[in-house]
């Protein structure tokens, strides 16, 4: 054997790693069963692996010269190939291998094997004398004239064109072998369709959300980054599904699930063509709006989600879930010109618009983040405010309107804060909520005005109570043994909660409602008139009081429907056998229409401002208190005279 001359064994192996996995078998085989008898030279062996024997199988045309057959190549015992005995075995191998093989001298086919001819779609013997461009056609990255200039063992990806026109992309590679001083080019080609379909198959997993079949956080980065890249103008939006915990939680993960898919395809329905709606995690979705370059047409979005995600969601058990969902918009380039930077815009306005309560769609705007610092910051002081006891009560005085006696108090948190002073709960409450601290907080706010009960010459306190304390599982056994630890009377505390506990989760509301009851509590909806003010919930839960919005009080001499409204809430409430209080009293007319409309409480800053509990007010202002009297002496003269004018007609 000379130099050049390698005995076929494992390391015909080595060049077959990168074969299909079949192919790689096949010509494993091959060499297993050819190693015994077949010894061939480099020439020959060109790096295929399996090509390299079934070439030596071939039966081949040179054009313009004599057919040769294997059989012809052994009988004259080719110097350089020594096939032994069993050369036709060898040459079956040539159909036995999975990869298309063809011989060509420049560009013309000489022969190739059945499997070329399978790909192709033609009858094999038709193949002698066409041309390789008639079937080859360039690849994504280099174009088949190129590939046959190399002689070595690359692979390029080409693309052969069957006969019914399918484009097959394969993957080709060539050598140039002497024979008999004649150059001719063997060629192997490999079917890649099975290779690219699972390959896509993969791509689609990795760049897709399971549960939804949205594009996930790497390709809507992807497609962010296409975009940044060509200077495009477009919008992206944040979204949020609001307290979706919440859903996880009571109705278990299967309903979030499903929440979280019915979230999807209404965002999908609201998409333009080019849009994209990706699921980021959790109940995050991220969506590119390629055509927004205006704040508005961010707004507009957001709208119409919100209105797609007001329609309810029934779950398969048959609840019924509303989700809200909260959306922060940024705007490319005007924002921000990178994904980072977006995203970051994007997911601050998003911040904003969770803290300004659900539902909520905002668009960045600069000194958001300012915002966020400061809120981090507060967030960051909380944990420590509570241990430090810088809170206190204050009380504002609740003043019956009939004989203008305070009759409650309203504890109102304050915080002091060791280095901003005293922080209204307006700026710490949202925070607190946002943070989970709420509950701590609450507890404390709960225990505290406990403690304060007995002590306010009998006069009941109202605590405020955040939805999320509400909703919070432990609740009402905390509540039981607070009452217990400080000895308070649940019949001297009244529990304020506002409508958006009611409709986060109606049947625990009630059950929670009725438990409160049960325990002696009276219960408030405050608020009442904002948010979503259903009348309807008045007569669903057992209210013991209704706080009708300072909103309603303070438009009373500026819109004329309000006195209209105030009216009916009063008369609904009246009939519910509800007490009726009206917030925010700031002028005598307000209180002077509020007393003769017929509500049972006043609280405003006109009879008293929240106070410390020790410089609580314990009665209203000589002269308020006697225009009240006067007040409620003449409704009662008038429905006296009413009700007399009444019994008259019914006489006659
Ligand atoms: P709210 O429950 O509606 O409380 C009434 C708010 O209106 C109080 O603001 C009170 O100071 C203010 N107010 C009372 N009378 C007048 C008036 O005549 N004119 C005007 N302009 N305002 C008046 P405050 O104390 O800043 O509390 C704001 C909100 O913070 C409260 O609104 C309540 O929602 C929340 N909050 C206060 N304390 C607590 C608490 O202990 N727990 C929870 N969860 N929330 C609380
Ligand atoms: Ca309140
Ligand atoms: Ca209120």
């Amino acid at each position: 054997m000379r130099a050049g001359c390698i005995h076929i064994g494992w390391f015909a192996l080595s060049p077959l790693v990168c074969l299909e996995p079949q192919a790689a078998a096949a010509a494993t085989n091959a060499v297993v069963m050819a190693s015994a008898t077949a010894t061939i030279t480099t020439d020959l062996y060109w790096g295929l692996g399996a090509g390299a024997l079934v070439f030596a199988g071939l039966s081949w045309l040179i054009p313009g010269r004599k057919a040769w057959s294997l059989a012809a190549f052994h009988r004259k015992k080719v110097k350089n190939v020594v096939v032994g005995d069993d050369g036709e075995r060898v040459a079956a191998l040539a159909s036995a291998t999975f990869e298309a093989i063809m011989i060509h001298r420049d560009g013309i086919v000489v022969d190739g094997n059945p499997q070329l001819a399978k790909l192709l779609g033609r009858p094999l013997k038709d193949l002698p004398g066409t041309s390789i461009f008639d079937f080859l056609q360039n690849g994504p990255s280099i174009d088949v004239a190129t590939v046959t200039t190399f002689n070595d063992d690359t692979i390029h990806e080409l693309v052969l064109v069957a006969s019914d026109g399918e484009r097959i992309p394969v993957q080709a590679r060539g050598r140039d072998i002497v024979y008999r001083g004649e150059r001719v080019r063997v060629g192997c080609i490999v079917d890649l369709r099975d290779r690219k379909e699972a390959e896509q198959r993969i791509r689609h997993l990795a760049q897709h959300d399971f549960l939804t079949g949205l594009p996930n956080r790497a390709l809507f980065a992807e497609r962010v980054g296409e975009l940044t890249e060509r200077g495009a103008s477009f919008a992206i939006a944040m979204v949020d599904i609001d307290r979706f915990k919440d859903v996880n939680d009571i109705h278990g993960h299967q309903a979030g699930d499903a929440v979280i898919r019915e979230t999807a395809a209404r965002l999908q329905r609201l998409l333009g063509p080019d849009d994209v709606v990706a699921r980021l995690g959790g109940d995050e979705f991220a969506v590119i709006l390629t055509s927004a370059h205006l704040n508005a047409q961010i707004e507009d979005f957001g709208h119409r989600l919100l209105r797609s995600m007001a329609e309810p969601i029934e779950l398969v058990s048959g609840d019924i879930v509303l989700a809200d969902v909260s959306i922060g918009g940024a705007l490319c380039p005007e924002h921000a010109d990178d994904l980072d930077g977006l995203v970051g815009r994007a997911d601050i306005a998003l911040f904003h618009a969770k803290q300004e309560g659900r539902g909520t769609s905002l668009v960045f705007k600069p000194g958001m983040n300012e915002l966020i610092e400061k809120r981090r910051a507060l967030e960051a002081d909380l944990d420590l405010a509570i241990l430090r006891g810088e809170f206190e009560l204050y009380l504002q005085p609740r003043v019956d309107a009939a004989t203008a006696e305070i009759v409650a108090y309203e504890a109102l948190l304050r915080w002091h804060h060791p280095q901003r002073g005293l922080v209204p709960p307006g700026e710490f409450i949202p925070v607190a909520e946002a943070s989970g601290q709420i509950v701590a907080l609450g507890e404390w706010v709960i225990a505290e005005a406990c403690r304060l009960s007995g002590g306010l010459e009998g006069r009941r306190i109202s605590i405020n109570l955040s939805p999320l304390q509400f909703r919070n599982s432990r609740f009402v056994s905390r509540l039981a043994e607070t009452l217990k630890a400080t000895g308070a009377e649940p019949s001297q505390i009244e529990l304020e909660i506002t409508e958006s506990v009611l409709i986060d989760d109606d049947k625990r509301a009630l059950q929670v409602l009725g438990d409160l009851k049960q325990m002696g509590f009276d219960v408030a909806l405050d608020d009442f008139g904002t948010g979503y003010s259903s009348l309807s919930y008045l007569s669903r839960y057992p209210f013991d009081t209704i706080k009708i919005d300072r909103s309603f009080v303070s438009n009373l001499g500026v819109v004329d429907s309000a006195q209209v409204i105030v009216r009916s809430i009063i008369a609904l409430g009246n009939g519910l056998g509800m007490r009726i209080v009206a917030e925010g009293v700031e002028t005598i007319e307000e209180a002077l229409f509020l007393t003769q409309a017929g509500c049972d409480e006043l609280q405003g800053y006109l009879l008293g401002r929240p106070a410390p509990v020790s410089e609580r007010l314990t009665e209203v202002r000589p002269a308020i208190a006697m225009q009240l009297n006067g007040m409620a002496e003449a409704t009662r003269g008038s429905k006296n005279v009413r009700s007399g004018q009444m019994q008259e007609r019914e006489a006659v």
